[in-house]
């Protein structure tokens, strides 16, 4: 009988030990917020050596360096013997119990900043912010404009930022406020490979076109004269201000257009495509894991890859880096992009692999881009192009207009811009290299081939969060409202 009690007991105490230990295992495995001391040099070098994207999120306090990685991610930094220190440990709560107390807010705080807004822009006053979003990386030789916050710009249920159906209600709301200015969302597929489903063009793995909408004067139709610019956002699903700020800019243009003659000379004369989800499956796939926000997707989902056989948890390292799955200079080294499928960076099977890239790339073939403007989260920079091999913009022979165009986008919000080699990091397989690259590059024995369009082509930074506070959404997407000074490359 004593017997039998002790084993009950010793069953009781492994079964504890069993439980606890899978908690802590739960508890281990969740995405953290972590800061690197005083990084050198080198250890930078190794963080990105390691497949850690330091162009997208990267965030430095007082000489730290913060970043949110995966658990995944963690141990690629325990590998290479880098140390950190955990400063949030488990970013999912975290994120789920900070926005349920924003955003509630951040909503009354907008509105108020938009009747103020509507009072200035009776007054037509263009004034200076009088306070500034404390950012490190950011120059202070100029001032930040305060943009009238555009009286229809809303924030939407994920962290502040719009979900997926949220963000097409807008765009569809946009075309029945603005018929004359804006598009009906169209698909931005050209060419029906019957990926998934029945759709007119390809879709994504989970069977989502990818929309477009174009502003103009004429906005039903391609009118052969104008020139064109592509605005995109969310390749990387999880930066969410990429998204925001488009929105915003749209909703600048289309209230402004009947009173600021600047913005109508830009609309009458000139054609502005915008996909503001370009990643609509990894943009959806946060709205499963944290539905109020803070989800750190990033990749598509092409499916069975890097899962860790938990295809139904929660976690965020499937699928491939679209940013780094364009074919030129696709994987001719391991600098900044990973063949590794569970890393952030994870370049894809092969050049061009993924059906999202396809799409943009039959976008930017049956079209005549001069300028495009893809967005990202992170850094308060404009990166330029991102190989150090690649046809850059440091040797495009294009230096001047993008020295000019850099010139006139940070204007007014003290973003630093070069090209990313020259900033802090390189990666290949980029768009922005891709859209700038022309036909058949060799060397080594590998050739690869840009969209021979010639298109100048750039990658803003926006803010410094991909899930920043709810009532800086406003403010940070308001930093793009310069955006406008693009038109200026064609006068
Ligand atoms: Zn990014």
């Amino acid at each position: 009988m004593k017997k039998i009690t002790s084993l009950k007991v010793v069953i009781l105490l492994l079964f504890n030990l069993f439980i606890n230990y899978s908690f802590s295992q739960t508890t281990n495995e969740s995405a953290k917020r972590v800061a690197i001391p005083n990084p050198s040099i080198l250890t930078l070098q190794n963080i990105q050596k390691a497949g850690i994207d330091l162009s997208c999120g990267p965030k430095f306090v007082n000489n730290n360096l913060h970043l949110e990685l995966s658990y995944e991610e963690l141990l690629l930094l325990d590998n290479n013997g880098i140390s950190y220190n955990v400063l949030i440990n488990d970013l999912t709560t975290y994120y789920k119990e900070k926005f349920a107390n924003e955003l509630p807010l951040a909503k009354a705080a907008l509105k108020q900043e938009q009747q103020i807004a509507a009072l200035k822009k009776a007054s037509k006053t263009l004034s200076k912010k009088s306070s500034l979003i404390d950012n490190p990386a950011q120059h202070d030789e100029c001032s930040e404009i305060d943009w009238a916050v555009p009286s229809n710009f809303k924030l939407g249920s994920m962290g502040g930022g719009f979900t997926l159906s949220e963000a097409y209600a807008e765009l569809d709301l946009m075309r029945t406020l603005y018929p004359n200015l804006i598009s009906v969302r169209t698909d931005a597929s050209t060419t029906n490979r019957k990926t998934h489903g029945n759709s007119t063009g390809s879709t994504t793995w989970a069977g989502q076109p990818v929309y477009y909408v174009r502003i103009s004067d004429n906005p039903d139709i391609d009118e052969p004269n104008e020139p064109e610019t592509l605005i995109t956002g969310a390749m990387h699903a999880r930066e969410i201000v990429s998204v925001m700020n488009t929105f915003y800019f749209m909703w600048y243009i289309l209230e402004n257009y009947s009173t600021d003659p600047f913005i109508k000379n830009m609309v009458d004369n000139h054609e502005i495509y915008l996909i503001p989800i370009s990643n609509p499956d990894g943009y959806r796939w946060n709205e499963v894991i944290a539905p109020g926000g803070g989800g750190l997707q990033r990749k598509n989902l092409r499916p069975g890859v890097a899962d860790n056989g938990t295809t139904n948890s929660s976690n965020n390292v499937r699928g491939v880096d679209l940013n780094r799955n364009f074919n030129y200079y696709w994987g001719w080294d391991n600098s900044g992009s990973s063949p590794t499928t569970s890393s952030q960076t994870y370049r894809g099977p092969s050049a061009g692999s993924e059906p999202e890239t396809k799409i943009v790339q039959e976008f930017i073939a049956s079209h005549d881009i001069k300028v495009a403007v893809n967005h990202h989260g992170g850094l308060n920079s404009i990166i330029t192009s991102s190989y150090n091999g690649s046809v850059s913009a440091t040797d495009s022979g294009r230096e001047d207009e993008y020295a000019k165009i850099c010139h006139d986008l940070t204007q007014y919000n003290r973003y630093v811009y070069g090209s990313a080699p020259n900033t802090l990091y390189e990666a290949n397989g980029d768009v922005n290299d891709w859209m700038l690259g022309g036909p058949n590059v060799t060397s080594g024995g590998q050739t690869s081939s840009g969209s021979g369009k010639d298109v100048l082509a750039l990658t803003p930074e926006n803010g410094d969060d991909f899930w920043p506070a709810i009532s800086e959404i406003s403010d940070l997407s308001s930093e793009h409202e310069n955006e406008f000074n693009i038109s200026n490359v064609f006068w």
